[in-house]
């Protein structure tokens, strides 16, 4: 079905409603194991030689939980700032599709894991915006159909399907937001800061490696709108599964418009799931919503129900590492820099990478003045994030040593750089093959300023009588003479001390 219509522009859907959001984020965990059975998790297996009679929902297979998975799910839980749950079941969600051999899903319902909490992000300007948390909790996912014989890959035209199971039953964490308010215009903003706070604290937990690109985090962004100063919140659309940070950021975008233009001609917005389309940018309709009722919920009962210790909890609390909100505050102010140079640093991808510079031994600045300046720039032109360089953290800060040390000034370094990039070998390497190196010899400096003194008669002149500034044209006279390998200051002093003048 293609519907086209008349978006009603950003600004102009803003000025009317206020957006509602809901975030749904599915999370893969990385256990070795699958949820409910022991076959294994590893990706890019043949297909369905990764199942067994429970994850194919075979009669009287019975299923066991697996305990990291529980543990992965209290740690989410726990980060997330939620209680919880000391006793609590999973449940039989009811539904037939192709993809799920046993006829449910195993999830949870009214009992999670982990509820009430919330998710700090910050913005693009260093604000900061609590999300709410309403829940956070297990289930498994399903296998994955392939259409065959049309020429989209989807069902429609294709000749036939086929399936493959190895994916049915890894385990999955659903963490739900409660209604996000009060964003207005940044509600797009707050989703994809939201999506990507949370991608790092799942990082940063071990649990997941959380690739968008792989599915392994996929995000269902559910959107209404509201007229401005309402209270009651409007119909919802669900746009499912979508998987990078920015496609979220342009499906709530996308979706405030379309709604703001069916509201504004008098239509009503249907609650529906709805795909997003990376190509377009926009949504088309999927399938009508089930309620809750429509899937038969009831507590499983081939499973025990989970009763985490208070002891295990506090154990699993204790053992969380430093989380990416709080590590970034205390790298900013250990480093000196504002929050919107913070989030620029996140943007480029180059936090580890300075991180792990300074650990080789660099300072603090000119670690990151190498990341966010030459080397951004690399990566830029070459299309690729800064960490797939050829230059690795332990090179820069090999580099800013050699400039701390006076052995480089920032032209040559730059040359050096270039140089490693360029596969010539090593920062030492490549100052030795191209001959980088700042003249540090007195002598041999001495000489050149001499030079440049003599030939410039006029010049020279200009500064005995007091005017300090016109040294600029004999330092470049001297740098031209030492191919741009000498350090400037030094060679300023040098002029300045030889027609006997002092500076201020
Ligand atoms: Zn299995």
């Amino acid at each position: 079905m293609t519907t086209t219509i008349d978006l009603v522009s950003y600004e102009d859907a803003l000025a009317s409603y206020d957006p509602v959001m809901g975030l749904e984020v599915h999370v893969e965990l990385g256990t070795n194991t699958k949820m409910f059975c022991g076959c294994s998790t590893a990706l890019g297996a043949e297909p369905n030689t990764q199942t067994c009679p429970t994850c194919l929902g075979m009669p009287g297979a019975l299923p066991v939980v697996n305990a990291t998975g529980v543990e992965s799910a209290i740690r989410i839980g726990l980060a997330l700032n939620c209680e919880i749950a000391e006793w609590c079941r999973f449940a039989r969600k009811n539904y037939f599709y192709p993809d799920m051999p046993k006829n449910f899903q195993t999830s949870q319902y009214d009992e999670p894991i982990a509820f009430n909490g919330y998710l700090d992000v910050q913005l693009e300007d260093g604000e900061t915006f609590r999300v709410e948390i309403e829940r956070a909790h297990m289930e498994e996912d399903t296998g994955k159909s392939l259409h065959v014989g049309g020429a989209t890959g989807r069902i429609h035209g294709a000749s036939h399907s086929l399936l493959d199971y190895n994916r049915a039953g890894i385990p999955l964490i659903e963490i739900v937001t409660k209604p996000i308010t009060g964003a207005g215009e940044r509600a797009p903003e707050v989703a994809r800061a939201y999506v990507r706070e949370l991608r790092e604290l799942i990082r940063a937990l071990g649990v997941s490696e959380a690739r968008m690109e792989q599915g392994q985090m996929r995000c269902d962004v559910n959107l209404s709108l509201m007229p401005k100063g309402a209270e009651r919140f409007g119909t919802r659309s669900e746009t499912k599964n979508v998987n990078s940070l920015r496609s979220v950021e342009r499906a709530a975008r996308f979706e405030i418009q379309r709604h703001a233009a069916v509201l504004s001609s008098g239509g009503t917005i249907v609650q529906e799931t709805r795909h997003f389309h990376e190509d377009t940018g926009s949504t088309t309709s999927g399938r009508v919503k089930e309620e809750a009722e429509d899937y038969r919920y009831f507590p499983e009962p081939d499973l025990v129900p989970v009763a985490p210790s208070r002891e295990w909890v506090e154990e699993i609390r204790a053992s969380l590492p430093e989380l990416p909100l709080a590590r970034r505050n205390r790298l900013r102010e250990e480093w000196g820099v504002s929050g919107t140079d913070m989030q620029a640093i996140l943007n480029a991808g180059a936090l580890e990478l300075i991180v792990q510079t300074i650990e080789a031994g660099a300072d603090a600045t000119s670690a990151r003045k190498w990341w966010m300046g030459e080397l951004a720039r690399s990566a830029n032109e070459a299309g690729v994030a800064p960490d797939r360089l050829a230059i690795t953290p332990a090179q820069v800060a090999r580099v800013s040593e050699l400039v701390a040390k006076g052995e480089l000034n920032d032209k040559l370094a730059r040359q050096v750089i270039e140089g490693v990039l360029a596969g010539e070998g090593t920062p030492d390497e490549v100052v030795d093959r191209r001959g980088l190196k700042v003249v540090s010899d007195e002598g041999a400096l001495g000489a050149a300023v001499d030079e440049a003194i003599a030939g410039n008669p006029g010049v020279a002149d200009k500064i005995r009588g007091g005017k300090v500034a016109a040294a600029g044209a004999l330092v470049g006279a001297v740098m031209k003479a030492t191919r741009g390998q000498a350090d400037a200051a030094r060679v300023k002093e040098l002029i300045l001390e030889k027609l006997g003048v002092t500076e201020g």
